[in-house]
């Protein structure tokens, strides 16, 4: 397997930036600098594939070349460390562990679509992360990495980093621009996109943490080589966070491609107690769960939209045999209804909806009609939303119905849940 994110993430110390210095780092930045001009930049990591590692999988130099270059308005470019999605913690261990790897990508980025201001924008439950990136950043100015003049390049940089307040949809690009503004983080109508109108109405893009952290090496190595990694049309690693009912969890750098049992059995030393495998969610409670017959699907974009779901932040939660169903679903809403913004009403409203119905089914109140009452619910929120958000609140009750419809039927027969632990949430 090969490493680019995580290439020196258990060495001792790799946060201080003298390690850092040691272990290769800030070279990328140096090349940049030395010997190309901003849209090469864009070109290369265009050529190299590289697509969004928050999420939505978006091409990264596509995003970076829609910043218009002859807006006379200043550019900003933000670090999206706002990871909340369920299960998905590996941008937290990037900012803890090596911390300057991100932000030696966020400046190389800044450079390429020619913002001088970058802000890095952190989840506020996130405390050790940033206290490591303020010094990070701080560390990086003493050597001149940010500042005037940066290497004598001529090229300016300041970074600022801002704490978030917590809120799962300031992940959301638009939302996280409106907390940046210092205002309540609600999801922006689209368009206009931030590339055109974005922080402060201006040029802007917003890149996750791992995103940027495999700019370095596509810098000081080449497109062609990112290209040799993984599979042809999602070149590259992927950390993939391996959670739930599984012996060994952690965080996993893999080549994109590799097999999802690999991850499951090799890796991450199977099921818990020797349980039989019963679910598993590839990419975050966003993306629809798979089944024990999906065990051989690769991790990669491609691979997973044909087996029904989708890549997502990585977060790769296992269930077994225990697990019951309609409580995960019930579970998974409890956390989206708390989570949406509410500024639009198929999801502000739905999702309590949902809620309710899930709950009154897990307590023995449900009817035989919820089943369906749930699915027509789930289609009067999906595509009708601001973000995306609602489409992917609507996912944990489709899927699991799709896969374990007669477990439904089963809490309406049984009059509630059979498996001991009771779910008592608001
Ligand atoms: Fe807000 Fe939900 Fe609408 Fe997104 S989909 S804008 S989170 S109410």
């Amino acid at each position: 397997m090969t490493k680019i994110v995580f290439k020196n993430i258990d060495k001792p110390e790799q946060y201080k930036i003298e390690n850092y210095i040691k272990n290769g780092g800030y070279q990328g930045l140096a090349k940049t600098l030395k010997e190309y001009k901003p849209a090469d930049i864009i070109e290369m990591v265009k050529k190299s594939g590289l697509r969004g590692r928050g999420g939505a999988g978006f091409p990264t130099g596509l995003k970076w070349g829609f910043i218009p270059k002859d807006s006379k308005k200043p550019k900003y470019l933000c670090v999206n460390a706002d990871e909340s999605e369920p299960g998905t913690f590996k941008d937290r261990e990037i900012m803890e562990k090596d911390p300057h790897i991100s932000i030696e990508g966020a400046i190389i980025a800044s450079y390429a679509i020619g913002a001088n201001v970058c802000f890095y924008y952190i989840r506020g439950e996130f405390v050790l992360c940033a206290q490591r990136i303020q010094k990070a950043i701080e560390e990086a100015y003493d050597k001149g990495y940010l500042g005037k003049n940066i290497l004598g390049s001529g090229y300016n940089l300041d970074m600022y980093l801002y704490r978030g307040a917590g809120a799962y949809i300031c992940g959301e690009e638009t939302a996280l621009l409106e907390s940046l503004e210092g205002k309540r983080g609600l999801a922006r109508v689209k368009p206009p996109f931030p590339a055109v109108e974005g922080l402060y109405k201006s040029p802007t893009v917003v890149n996750n943490v791992e995103t940027l952290a495999n700019v370095p090496d596509i810098v000081l190595k080449g497109a062609d080589w990112f290209l040799s990694i993984g599979t042809a049309k999602s070149p590259g690693t992927k950390i993939f966070s391996l959670s739930g009912h599984i012996n060994k969890p952690g965080n996993y750098e893999l080549d994109m491609g590799t097999p999802l049992r690999h991850l499951i059995y090799d890796l991450g030393g199977g099921i818990k107690d020797n349980r039989k495998l019963k679910a598993i969610i590839p990419g975050g409670p966003s993306v629809p769960i798979l089944t024990e017959e999906h065990l051989d699907v690769k991790l990669d974009f491609e691979s997973l939209v044909q087996a029904g779901t989708m890549l997502g932040s990585g977060g790769v939660i296992v269930m077994d045999e225990t697990t019951c169903m309609v409580k995960t679903a019930l579970i998974l809403m409890n956390f989206f209804k708390h989570e949406s913004c509410g500024k639009c009403t198929p999801c502000r409203e739905g999702t309590v909806w949902l809620y309710d119905i899930l709950y009154r089914l897990e307590h023995g109140e449900g009817k035989k009609e919820d089943i369906d009452l749930l699915l027509k619910v789930c289609e009067n929120i999906g595509g009708r939303t601001i973000c995306a958000l609602g489409d992917a609140a609507i996912v944990p009750v489709q899927s699991t119905i799709k896969y374990f419809r007669e477990e439904y039927i089963a809490h309406v027969e049984n009059r509630g849940c059979l498996t001991p632990f009771k779910f008592q949430l608001n």
